[in-house]
């Protein structure tokens, strides 16, 4: 809970958002270190030692490493008393840890969507991809227990978790004392709140999916953790040169060409002089020398991209990997593209919630989080959070690529999507139940952050989408205009 003067600061830094990720005006490279350099964790010297050996790597290479690493990642590694993640201790807050009204009322969501599908009385999966401490797939359970045919409706609970230790804390969250196997997809236990199977695994690919099955996906800030491709416009170089690893090569023939390309904004080690001078930033950012396969391929993938890409100085941002998430959602909702499911019948749903713009793509997002302050994202590897913008309509584009069994709402405004299932109503009624005026306090408190639209207020920076089976447009889900199924 946050109240009082040092208010907790959620995943989404407020402060000089746009300086993180300074674009360079020169291209540099830097293959040598001093040797005995310190570095301020093992992380670092690896990631240091790899890009001494192949040259500078892709922002999504650096995030993957800082992130997920084996050896010593922020969610791999943390977690733990003494090294936790989230509230006062931790680096930053989220929804759910704020109040137990934001996955109870997402469980209301997954209720009505339900309802409005039919009330399917086999079959549903529930699925959170990033479940954090289990908070938010807690309360859901809590809520949604009060509808008993929906309850009764759900075969398993599945989790999509990177790191250990999260998971071991989500499993004593929401299985208690109750033996936990390995299995093939991951590992198994039993859900104290419904008594079905509780099932994690680190891919959302490793979960099962059949034709009659009825998934509803949960991803609360979960794609901002995902890592991202940047890319520039930049003048073509002459069309009579091309840059080989060796170095420039005239042709003898001028490739036709367009005046711009894009090129990858990626990270290289900072010389041990310039880190201290900097701050002692360990890393930095660069434009690539030349183009690169990345920089052919990523950009191309959408009009949205490439209508900038003969601005020269554009800069986008690019998460394939939340791409391949966001198509997997709509193939296990929709069915998939090349007609290859066809028994399936669309059912279930997936709601995103994150922080990202409405419609542009992201740039220069990247952004560091350390013990609620901004810092850069180039200090201690794994020990400070790393996050980027989401792109909304990026994820709608490729969901709606991977599946015709499938449409998007949204994105919405946290705010109003909470408020249309009923947050108000639902503080109400917690406070007239509250036992001291101090728990009232904290209720009031934290369903105001939730949808606040301005000051530490998340009602209006984090949105929500949804993905539900295509209806030709006919429905739309409660928080998208939609009404509660009678
Ligand atoms: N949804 C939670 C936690 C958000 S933090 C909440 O709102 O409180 C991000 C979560 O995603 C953590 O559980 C983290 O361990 C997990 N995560 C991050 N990257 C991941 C990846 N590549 N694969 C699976 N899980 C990942």
């Amino acid at each position: 809970m946050s109240n009082g003067a040092t208010q907790i600061t959620t995943r989404l830094a407020r402060a000089s958002r746009h300086s993180r990720l300074a674009t360079p005006s020169a291209a540099s490279r830097c293959l040598s270190t001093a040797p005995q350099r310190q570095w301020s964790t093992p992380l670092a010297k690896t990631i240091a030692e790899a890009i001494n050996t192949t040259g500078p790597i892709s922002i999504a290479a650096y995030m993957r490493q800082c992130l997920t690493s084996p050896e010593g990642g922020y969610y791999t590694s943390r977690g733990s008393p003494g090294a936790e993640v989230f509230g006062r201790r931790g680096d930053f807050i989220t929804s759910p840890e704020i109040s137990q009204m934001f996955g109870e009322l997402l469980g209301v969501w997954t209720v009505t969507e339900w309802m409005a599908q039919g009330r399917r009385s086999r079959g549903v999966q529930l699925i959170e991809v990033g479940p954090g401490r289990g908070t938010l797939m807690a309360d859901m359970l809590r809520s949604v227990r009060n509808f008993k045919s929906f309850a009764s409706s759900i075969e398993a609970i599945y989790l999509v978790e990177a790191s250990p230790t999260l998971r071991a804390i989500q499993k004593q969250m929401l299985c208690g004392d109750a033996p936990m196997e390995e299995i093939e997809a991951g590992y198994k236990s039993t859900s104290k709140h419904l008594g079905v199977p509780v099932i994690w695994a680190e891919h959302i690919r490793s979960l099962p999916q059949g034709d009659t099955d009825v998934p509803f996906i949960i991803a609360h800030e979960f794609f901002d953790a995902l890592p991202i491709h940047a890319f520039q416009s930049v003048a073509s170089p002459p069309s009579d040169t091309i840059v080989t690893p060796t170095g420039p090569t005239k042709l003898r023939q001028p490739l036709a060409s367009s005046p711009t390309q894009w090129r990858e904004l990626v990270v290289s080690v900072n010389p041990a002089a310039e880190a201290h001078a900097e701050n002692r930033l360990e890393f930095r950012l660069s434009l690539a020398k030349s183009t690169t396969p990345a920089a052919m391929v990523m950009p191309e993938m959408s009009e949205r991209y490439k209508a900038l890409k003969s601005t020269r100085g554009s800069t986008i941002e690019i998460s394939p990997e939340s791409h391949a998430y966001v198509q997997e959602f709509a193939r296990r909702i929709g069915g998939k593209a090349d007609g290859r499911s066809p028994g399936r019948k669309p059912a279930g749903a997936a709601l995103i919630l994150d922080y990202g713009p409405s419609h542009s793509i992201p740039v220069n997002s990247l952004r560091g989080i350390k013990d609620h302050q901004l810092v850069s994202p180039f200090t201690s590897p794994g020990q400070v959070d790393l996050s980027a913008d989401v792109d909304f309509v990026g994820l709608a584009e490729a969901a709606i690529k991977a599946s015709p069994g499938v449409e998007v709402h949204g994105p919405t405004e946290q705010g109003s999507f909470l408020q249309s299932l009923g947050i108000m109503e639902r503080a109400a009624q917690l406070m007239k139940r509250a036992e001291d005026e101090s728990k009232r306090k904290s209720i009031e408190t934290g369903w105001k952050r939730l949808v606040e639209r301005g000051g530490g207020g998340m009602g209006k920076i984090y949105k929500a989408m949804a993905i539900v089976p295509e209806a030709g447009g006919t429905r739309r889900p409660v928080g998208f205009g939609g009404q509660v199924p009678a």
